[in-house]
């Protein structure tokens, strides 16, 4: 299949990669130039333009938020504007549920396709094809798709035909992993202040009764205080939040939960630490507990 693929950052230049491992044809387009070198080496073709980029069966985009989606997509020169009839857009990145409903209605509008793939998996995941795909939209459109998904995780969930659906289920999953995050930061303060040893907690809780893979990598970030570079930035994690709040409060769900995770990562974004890793939002119990901060708060 002829693949765009708009959007190299930490988790888009490894999906390219095993797009063109798997023997599709990828033309790469990336804002700031430099970043699709790598992938050319190994077979990618380099396009100068979201337009070029837009001359394929399939675009996938995986971008960091919304403004970047709604500009590269919605923009003059987008993938509206250019996207041949009958080929879809495939977004991957994490973006609001009102934004994956307008690009719907967009790409609908202009008789071309539209679906939302948000994964779960970080960029180590997205290297090694091992991420999970979240995918939603109309049947006859999904399932060409679900060869591609493959191609770059190890299970795809089709959730509705309702594109936005799967958005809103990627940022549940966000919300419950900043959850953990968070929790794990106070309960390792709570120890590490009473002479425990960090990473031989964590060992305790994930050989036992919090064996899941969230709790398992971020319980190590944060035991290794581990959160540079980052593999998924503060100010993303920040992003996130505060989408999932504007889609319960759209839905009327109150998250009293996600309010607070909210505040704490404006916290650390605010005191600087919007680059590091969001597992950093450990450094906040640290620092409330009196127990030091690797970070500058
Ligand atoms: P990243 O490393 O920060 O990369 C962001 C990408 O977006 C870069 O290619 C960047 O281009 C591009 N971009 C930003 N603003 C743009 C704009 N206005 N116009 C055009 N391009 C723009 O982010 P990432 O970690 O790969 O994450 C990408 C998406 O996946 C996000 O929505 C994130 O929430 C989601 N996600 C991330 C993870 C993770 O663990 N990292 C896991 C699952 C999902 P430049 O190179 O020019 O800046």
């Amino acid at each position: 299949m002829e693949i765009g693929f708009i959007g190299l950052g930490n988790m888009g230049r490894g999906m390219a990669a095993n797009l063109l491992r798997a023997g599709h044809r990828v033309t790469v387009y990336n804002r700031s130039p430099g970043k699709a070198e790598a992938l050319v080496g190994h077979g990618a073709n380099a396009a100068g333009s979201v337009a070029e980029a837009a001359d394929a069966d399939v675009v996938f985009t995986m971008l960091a938020d919304d403004p970047a989606v709604e500009d590269v997509t919605l923009g003059a020169g987008g993938l509206v504007a250019s996207l041949r009839p009958g080929a879809t857009h495939v977004s991957s990145s994490t973006i609001s549920v009102a934004l994956s409903e307008r690009l719907a209605a967009a790409h609908t509008a202009a008789d071309q396709d539209y679906v939302a793939a948000p994964v779960f998996g970080r960029p180590e995941a997205a290297a090694a094809a091992t991420l999970f795909v979240v995918a939603a939209g109309a049947r006859r459109v999904l399932e060409p798709m679900l060869p591609l998904f493959e191609a770059i995780g190890r299970r795809t969930f089709v959730v509705s035909e309702q594109p936005h659906t799967a958005n809103l289920v990627k940022l549940s999953g966000n919300f419950l992993i900043a959850s953990v995050i968070e929790s794990v930061g106070e309960a390792v303060a709570l120890v590490a202040k009473a002479g425990v040893d960090r990473s031989q907690y964590v060992d305790i809780l994930t050989s036992t009764l919090f064996s899941a893979p969230a709790y398992q990598t971020y319980g190590g970030l944060i035991a290794r205080r581990e959160f540079e570079p980052a593999g998924f930035a503060a100010r993303l994690g920040l992003k996130d939040i505060r989408l999932v709040l504007a889609a319960a409060e759209q839905l009327q769900v109150p998250l009293p939960v996600a309010s607070l995770l909210r505040d704490r990562l404006l916290t650390l974004v605010a005191t600087g630490g919007g680059e590091l890793d969001w597992s950093a939002l450990a450094t906040l119990a640290d620092r409330d507990a009196g127990t030091g901060s690797d970070h500058p708060a």
